[in-house]
């Protein structure tokens, strides 16, 4: 019978639970990190792998603005632009001078896995 298959599968519970992979590693685990709509106006953002939760924009779990630690540094996600079997991962995190204090991301997190951070970095000989 056909008639099932339009019929009411609960299509708003659907929407809700579709979590979109964005291309920023979790600050806290490396882990990448999810986000979905959860209202017209408000998203919210995970962690695939620790499951650390915020809602915002990926920015507030990402490496994105964590200062590197070293004068005028600060850490960013990037898409890996040439993955291959010593690298992996499709995202890194590496390090950018900070060319303008951007003015709405001035919250320094700690930088706690920095060495597992530059080993990746350097790996990927940017
Ligand atoms: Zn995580
Ligand atoms: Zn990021």
């Amino acid at each position: 019978m056909q008639d099932d298959l339009f019929g009411d599968a609960a299509p708003e519970r659907k929407r809700t639970e579709t979590w979109i992979v964005v291309d920023h590693l979790c600050s806290n685990c490396m882990g990448r990190l999810l986000k979905r709509r959860i209202s017209p106006t408000v998203t919210e953002v995970r962690c695939a792998k620790c499951d650390a939760r915020a809602i915002g924009s990926e920015l507030e779990l990402c490496w994105c603005g964590v200062n590197v630690g070293r004068h005028g540094k600060i850490f960013e996600c990037i898409k890996n632009p040439n993955k291959r079997p010593e690298v992996p991962n499709a995202v890194l995190v590496r390090e950018k001078p900070i060319v303008i204090a951007p003015p709405e991301r001035r919250i320094v997190k700690s930088a706690r896995s920095s060495e597992e951070i530059l080993s990746i970095v350097h790996a990927g000989d940017f």
